[in-house]
């Protein structure tokens, strides 16, 4: 594991915008991959103890996207860091952000049923904003 990781890991937000990301992840694994074997996430996070007593249940696929996830956000260089989907610079790969917009659109609504109220709706109301700011053009190059 990089230093850089574990310090920036150390930061509140990042920990908690991570174990959010977790907690969303997982819950879309549950719904997806019933059928895939899960185990408990074993990445650089989660021996951080970033997800705390709630370490994330997940499939290899998943896995994969949370490992990744914690390093983007944690060697995310914007200070605030917007939310991921209202930022102008697209760090993931096409892949993973396509996995992670999958888990978003999944997981967001979802979560407000996990007691992740606040959570739900901020990302909700900021993903919209943001769609709105971009305007049309970009909305078609957001969406894909
Ligand atoms: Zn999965």
């Amino acid at each position: 594991m990089q230093d850089r990781f574990a310090d920036k890991m150390s930061d509140p937000q990042a920990r908690a915008d991570t174990r959010l990301l977790g907690d969303f992840t997982g819950i879309y694994c549950r719904g997806k991959h019933r059928d895939v074997g899960r185990a408990p996430l074993a990445s650089d996070g989660a021996a951080l103890g970033v997800y705390g007593r709630t370490t994330p249940v997940v499939c290899a696929e998943c896995a994969e996207l949370l490992s990744y996830a914690e390093q983007r956000r944690a060697l995310c260089p914007k200070d605030p860091k917007p939310f991921c989907s209202a930022c102008d610079t697209h760090c993931y790969k096409p892949a993973m952000r396509e996995l992670m917009r999958d888990v978003m659109r999944y997981a967001g609504p979802r979560s407000i049923l996990h007691g992740y109220a606040i959570q739900g709706f901020r990302h909700l109301i900021e993903s919209r904003k943001a769609r709105k700011a971009a305007g049309a053009q970009s909305a078609a190059d957001n969406e894909g």
